[in-house]
């Protein structure tokens, strides 16, 4: 049977389209946007002018950041390119293709991504605009400490590894999304990367990291707001578009601290996680933030910023008028992410990723015993220790 025309477009072909695609986006820089890809490829852009953008900062509980300028300083997310082709069809499918092709090498599936996140998304987006929400059931469960107890199982046998509740803190909403986020009492739900598909780089066939964890999110966020609807309260879907930072939530709901490199850094699974989310009507008894001594660690350490190839991940944190950030810089991130096969070596080098907090934290009186620097790391010393468990 004759090939169609799309058939024969190579991985290659798509890499060097993207290339000039990110060379644009790139170009048309703004300092006050964030935008974050939608199940078709495509981008949506979200104006943040006067909002609190970081993904880290250590001091979000302790100080009140409406003092500071909210504004991304450090390195801003690119703009949408202007359509290349005419029709806006022929333009969203190009993008969904050069991941439809990265993701039919490793998973054998073009669709793998695509499928499960456009129907999520789009009951997600429909809920957000109240449209199509399952009523919940009519009698309401009181005792909320049982509800949040069932819900947290519930979520946890679908494979959320890490589950918390906090309040929604607007200051980390995007701009324009507060509309749709009519609850204040936020459940995080962390799906995890599994260690063995972050062992191996590139992906080893027929495994996803970062897009496996966002199927998974996708495949059972709306499983579990329906469970919720059967304890008779009403609850919204979030996504992982990036409108709600879940970083700074999952801190204050006690998943973990922060990382080297922005993102939370939990117990259970380290930075191997993706998050989405349920706003939920119902006080549920919050989860308070928990030292976990993981900055300790991370200070210690850094060998998620030594080890990114693109350098994305700034050696020093950033001091901001008063407040702390790091923040990994997207633009180049991004080269290695979409054309190397899901880079995140980030991710796959992290000690509470690979090796188990327990491990970390059982190694860490080491350091003070041979006062060791900080670049003994790079030397292997804690990775030594569990030899054979890691490939990088
Ligand atoms: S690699 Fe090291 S510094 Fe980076 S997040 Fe993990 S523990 Fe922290
Ligand atoms: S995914 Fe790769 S390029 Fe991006 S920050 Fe992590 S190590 Fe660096």
């Amino acid at each position: 049977m004759k090939k169609s025309k799309d058939e024969i477009i190579t991985y290659d072909d798509l890499v060097r389209k993207w290339n000039d695609e990110k060379k644009q986006m790139i170009e048309q820089t703004s300092e006050d946007r964030i935008y974050r890809w939608n199940p078709d490829g495509m981008y949506n852009i979200y104006e943040n002018t006067g909002k609190a953008i970081t993904d880290n900062n250590p001091y979000v509980n302790l100080v009140d950041i409406e003092e500071f300028d909210l504004i991304i300083e450090n390195e801003p997310y690119p703009v949408a390119p202007p359509p290349m082709n005419k029709g806006k069809n022929k333009e969203k499918s190009k993008s969904a293709k050069f991941f439809g092709l990265m993701h039919k090498e490793i998973t054998g599936d073009s669709m793998y991504y695509i499928k499960d996140q456009r129907i999520s998304m789009e009951r997600i987006e429909n809920e957000a605009k109240g449209i199509n929400i399952p009523k919940p059931a009519k009698e309401k469960e009181k005792d909320l400490l049982k509800v949040k107890k069932e819900i947290f199982e519930y979520a946890k046998s679908l494979g959320f590894a890490s589950v918390g509740v906090t309040k929604v803190d607007r200051r980390y909403v995007s701009m324009g999304v507060d509309d749709e986020i009519i609850f204040d009492t936020i459940i995080l739900l962390g799906y995890e990367m599994p260690k063995d598909v972050m062992k191996h780089y590139p992906n080893p066939k027929g495994e996803l990291g970062a897009f496996g964890a966002y199927t998974g999110c996708a495949r059972n966020v709306h499983k579990v707001a329906d469970f919720i609807r059967t304890k008779g309260y009403d609850c919204r879907a979030r996504g992982w578009d990036g409108s709600i930072k879940y970083s700074p939530h999952a801190v204050n709901a006690g998943l973990g601290n922060y990382s080297t490199y922005g993102v939370c850094v939990t117990p259970e699974a380290g930075t191997r996680l993706k998050y989405c989310s349920i706003l939920i009507d119902a006080e549920l008894p919050l989860d308070k933030p928990k030292d976990f001594n993981i900055e300790e660690f991370c200070s210690r350490c850094r060998m998620c910023q030594k080890s990114c190839p693109s350098n994305s991940i700034p050696k020093e944190e950033k001091k901001y008028k008063g407040s702390i950030k790091r923040q990994t810089r997207f633009s180049t991130c991004l080269e290695l992410m979409t054309t190397q096969k899901e880079c995140l070596k980030c991710v796959r080098v992290c000690p509470f990723s690979m090796i188990g907090y327990e491990q970390c934290m059982e190694s860490l009186p080491q350091y003070y015993m041979y006062n060791l620097e900080r670049d003994e790391l790079d030397k292997g010393f804690l990775l030594s220790k569990k030899e054979g468990e890691h490939n990088e």
